[in-house]
């Protein structure tokens, strides 16, 4: 049975799995190699059973323990030429580096991969699909705009996590500089819970049944502000959350599982 995971999620780190069995594939390390492997060793995955660790982009929150972890268990490590370039994680060498582009599919294991595009201040930032048998999963996070082509990448997948990042009150109002403030509202920042919850909406018209919202930013977000916009938004457009569709918010420092896919 296809799990997806997410491990941590938020603007403090961010990593996410996915595992039919076979294949366990590790998407981001923002956290340190010693927390990753705790997580690991709680949902019984022991690290050196990690076939691939794809990376999104190389903003620190997405790294972190890329470096250490690839090194420490010989883990290849995938990603855009630009993200490769761009991302500081010490010396990895060339053999397990594998570069990836975005709308080329391959394979890993069991498990089909599909990197898009997403518009965000770094390099040359993905998102991911993942395929495991006829299921569909899509990772959906640090994206300044939905657009047609992203929607057109993630539709019909059974579970998404998909970022929700901030109240735009919040942050307007909050205590973040203003240069700050305009990056994450602009179409290379992050994506508002409103924005999230119009995505989540066509989500489930095409299909998604499972929704996690992520990439919260502590200082100008709630989960519960997340989850209540997107819930409205579902509920308004006659949605029955629950028989539907489900939304949950992933845990900023632990453990997320979607509900049983089918
Ligand atoms: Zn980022
Ligand atoms: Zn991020």
């Amino acid at each position: 049975m296809a799990e997806f995971i997410s491990l941590i999620s938020g603007s403090s780190g961010n990593s996410s799995l996915i595992s039919d069995g076979k294949t366990n594939i590790l998407i981001d390390c923002g956290m340190s190699g010693k927390r990753l492997t705790e997580l690991l060793s709680s949902i019984g995955i022991a690290p050196n059973r990690i076939d691939a660790l794809l990376i999104t982009h190389e903003h620190i929150d997405h790294v972190r323990g890329a470096g250490i972890i690839a090194r420490r268990y010989g883990i290849p490590i995938y990603a855009t030429q630009g993200t490769h370039s761009a991302m500081e994680i010490g010396n990895v060498s060339d053999d397990i580096r594998h570069t990836v582009s975005a709308d080329k599919s391959f394979e890993i294991g069991t498990i089909g991969i599909c990197p898009f595009s997403i518009p965000h201040d770094a390099a040359e930032p993905v998102g991911y699909s993942l395929f495991c048998g006829n299921t569909k999963f899509s990772l959906a996070t640090d994206i300044g705009k939905m657009d047609e082509y992203i929607m057109g990448a993630i539709r019909g997948s059974e579970a998404v996590i998909l970022e929700s990042n901030h109240d735009v009150e919040m942050l307007k109002l909050g205590s973040y500089p203003f240069p700050l403030k305009q990056r994450i509202l602009s179409d290379y920042g992050h994506l508002s819970n409103e924005r999230a919850s119009e995505a989540a909406l066509e989500l489930v018209k095409s299909g998604t049944r499972q929704l996690m919202l992520g990439h919260l930013s502590k200082e100008n977000n709630r989960p519960e502000i997340a989850l209540l916009e997107t819930y409205n938004t579902l509920t308004q457009a006659g949605v029955e959350i629950g028989s539907d569709a489900t939304i949950r918010v992933a845990d900023r420092y632990g453990i997320t599982r979607f509900g049983e896919i089918t």
